[in-house]
């Protein structure tokens, strides 16, 4: 890009204004919702006793009756064409972060030389796209393409624009899951199965238990023509290089600051559509960095949470760009300022209430309370390295560890209350705890019970998972992850821990205990078991680091490393027990996440070293030359005391040398580094020698390049600067 181009660029951008986005003629609660199939219009065009059945599917995990699903596709065909749409699309959750869906007409023969509008039973339940085409990990090999994907009823089905859109599973011919709903949904059914058991020692009348995710989604947004400018932004996601902005986010002056209008009319515009897509949009504000953001919905089941977040990141970079910007959903798009998460508060509740909501009006509710707040500890305090590891990727290893995100350790912050609770119920003796027994003598004997919740909103923004009064806030799921991945791993790791308690629980009851005295001696246990997870400390501090690895908890920091946790035998065995996967499954995930990683680092490692050698090194090159010319013309007019009058030109002169030799050298060597990486076959090797041996030169070039941008000539500078690209008028 010439510098005449890029002043241009950066001024248009910031002389643009808002895109008019009219007013809705509805308040929010008359169009919340308008384009879903939801039980609503389901009872409108469904017949009752179809509805009745749709309805036992959706709230109680009922399987689907086939001879049903004609009538279901029936009514719902013909919702879907009184909104305009001519088409359906299956839409699943390929391993790839984002979704995937293939459009077919409502159209078939009527063998009458015309045309009918036609959705069968059949087309709504089950379609076989070529799964050829996405990870499979080795499940598939080409030649056994087939893949299918089913109708996940449990989330409702919806519009946009002339499409009909059916969530579904993607599966394999056979049977492994290729997607991440299948598993999902089976983690939450081990959950759902674990904890309703459980809850049944305090309210046998509970049916079910839900698990509830609100994200919170951080995202940036920077001009479409700034972003067009920057070959790294436009093929990875994030600035590769760039000077820090002599002003960024030191001031505190963005967080929670009044929204600028341009990106205020595109949150606008975003919110209309995602309500009347049924996601319940409740919270947006500045985040902390200079052009980032945060949309915040209410939390709902975790499925359609999960649906919904997947909709809702399409719907930004969709909208973004109609505003004239694009949406980056990368979790380290600039060096020095902060990256974007989000944050997965995740809850279990039953049919009749919340469960990690404390304190209780009686005994039980309290009881209930700890138990399921030591037994959600315990499943992330044994596979805390396999948390890691779900949230981990290329891209959010930028993020993790840097000062503003959660360190790569998960641990757990619950506050000073809670806190002591625990090392009450730990400490207490034998002999107490059988006089604590009893209905009616059973006091938990806590005073700190009641004053949980007032004083339990003291915030640790360190900690990873930290307890925030009702729920769990996992905080190191990435911004452009599905969060998924995350709610995979917790809940089949939770479940696994509710499921040993309860065997535990039960033999002590099968002894002659009481359910209390059982209940507290597991509990207690447990309490002691895994007192390692629990760090209320600053979790950005490097002790902390060291005192985790002495407590035993994953410290291991590569990316490709952290995979292996996947495949760890407490981990097999915790998936395969949960009936959530298998190890095949497993292992063909694995190989897609080293893949992918390998993929990553491999295009920043090519588009890094074209710009450093077609426009960093041209740029620098042709500035030095200038200076030199300088130097003999000094030299001319000055004779000998042009030696003195030129001195710092000098200096620059070779400073630019310097920065010019090792960004060529350094180039050199991350292409010979990643021809020896490329011919390794293993994927996990692969993904090791990337990370270890091409990913480092990415900083290393990086450093020589941000220099050169400090003393070259602005004027010729071929790349638009943080300090333009990140700040929106
Ligand atoms: P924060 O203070 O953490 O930024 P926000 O209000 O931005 O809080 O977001 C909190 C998220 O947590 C919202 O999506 C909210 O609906 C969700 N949330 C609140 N209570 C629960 C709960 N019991 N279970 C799951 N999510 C919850
Ligand atoms: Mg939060």
């Amino acid at each position: 890009m010439s510098s005449k181009l890029r002043f241009k660029v950066v001024g248009e951008a910031f002389s643009k204004k808002p895109v008019e986005v009219p007013a809705p003629e509805q308040r929010p609660s008359e169009f919340f919702g308008k384009y879903v199939f939801n039980k609503q219009k389901m009872f409108k065009y469904l017949p009752k006793k179809v509805y009745d059945k749709m309805c036992d599917v959706m709230d109680n995990g009922a399987p689907l009756d086939r001879a049903i699903a004609d009538q279901v596709a029936a009514g719902m065909k013909q919702w879907a064409m009184d909104m305009g749409a001519t088409h359906i699309t299956h839409w699943f959750q390929p391993l790839t972060d984002t979704t995937a869906e293939k459009h077919d007409g409502f159209v078939e023969h009527d063998f009458k030389g015309g045309m009918i509008e036609e959705f069968s039973g059949k087309s709504l339940v089950q379609q076989e796209p070529d799964a050829s085409s996405f990870p499979s990990g080795g499940i598939r090999s080409t030649f056994e393409a087939r893949g299918y994907s089913a109708w996940d009823p449990t989330s409702p089905v919806f519009v946009i624009g002339d499409t009909l859109m059916i969530p579904t599973v993607f599966i394999s011919y056979t049977g492994e899951a290729l997607d991440y709903k299948a598993p999902l949904l089976k983690a939450l059914r081990a959950v759902n199965n674990a904890a309703t058991e459980v809850c049944h020692y305090f309210y046998p009348e509970v049916k079910k238990v839900v698990t509830n995710l609100g994200w919170e989604q951080e995202y940036f947004l920077v001009d479409e023509g700034l972003y067009g400018a920057r070959p790294d932004l436009l093929l990875t996601g994030r600035t590769l290089m760039g000077h820090s902005s002599a002003k960024d986010q030191q001031m505190d002056d963005h967080y929670f600051g009044s929204i600028p209008e341009r990106v205020s009319a595109f949150m606008r515009d975003l919110e209309i559509q995602a309500l009347e897509l049924g996601i319940p949009c409740k919270t947006r504000h500045n985040e902390v960095a200079p052009n980032q953001f945060e949309l915040a919905p209410i939390f709902e089941e975790c499925n359609l949470a999960i649906d919904h977040n997947m909709l809702i990141m399409m719907l930004m970079k969709k909208i973004a760009r109609k505003h004239g910007f694009r949406c980056l959903l990368h979790e380290k798009p600039f060096a020095g300022v902060n990256g974007s998460g989000k944050h997965n508060n995740w809850s279990l509740s039953t049919d009749t209430g919340v469960l990690l909501h404390g304190p209780g009006k009686t005994p039980e509710e309290n009881l209930r309370f700890v138990t399921f707040i030591v037994e959600t500890l315990m499943g992330v305090y044994k596979h805390n390295g396999l948390l890691k590891a779900s949230i981990m990727s290329a891209t959010n290893a930028h993020r993790l560890g840097a000062n503003e995100a959660p360190p790569a350790i998960v641990s757990s912050f619950l506050g000073k209350q809670l806190t002591s609770l625990l090392n009450h119920l730990e400490e207490t003796d034998e002999d107490e705890l059988i006089t604590l027994s009893g209905k009616q003598g059973m006091k938990l004997d806590i005073p700190s019970i009641p004053e949980l919740l007032i004083d339990n909103t003291d915030r640790n923004r360190t900690s990873p998972f930290a307890f925030t009064g009702n729920r769990f806030e996992f905080r190191a799921v990435g911004a452009g992850a599905n969060c998924a991945s995350a709610m995979i791993a917790l809940n089949t790791a939770v479940a696994e821990a509710l499921v040993s308690f309860k065997v535990r629980v039960d033999a002590l009851i099968a002894e002659g205990k009481s359910t209390t005295t059982a209940v507290l001696k597991v509990l207690r246990e447990d309490i002691k078991a895994c007192k390692a997870i629990r760090f209320d400390g600053n979790g950005y501090s490097d002790e902390w680091v060291e005192e985790a690895a002495n407590r035993g908890l994953d410290v291991e920091k590569s990316c490709p490393l952290i995979f292996d946790r996947y495949l760890d035998e407490s981990s097999i065995k915790m998936f395969e027990s949960q009936n959530v996967m298998t190890k095949t499954e497993l292992e063909a995930r694995n190989e897609i996440k080293w893949e992918t990683y390998t993929k990553t680092v491999q295009i920043e490692a090519r588009i890094f070293g074209d710009m450093a050698i077609n426009h960093i090194i041209p740029i620098a090159t042709r500035y030095q030359s200038a200076l030199i010319d300088n130097v003999h013309k000094v030299k001319d007019i000055f004779g000998d005391e042009a030696n003195e009058l030129s001195a710092e030109n000098m200096k620059l002169i070779k400073k630019i040398s310097m920065h010019t030799k090792n960004i060529t050298s350094k180039v050199d060597e991350m292409i010979e580094a990643r021809k020896v990486a490329n011919r390794i076959e293993n994927a996990r090797e692969k993904a090791i020698a990337y990370h270890d041996t091409v990913n480092p030169y990415l900083d290393q070039i990086r450093y020589e390049i941000d220099q050169l941008e400090m003393v070259i000539d602005d004027e010729i500078w071929p790349l638009p600067k943080y300090r333009e690209i990140m700040f929106i008028r």
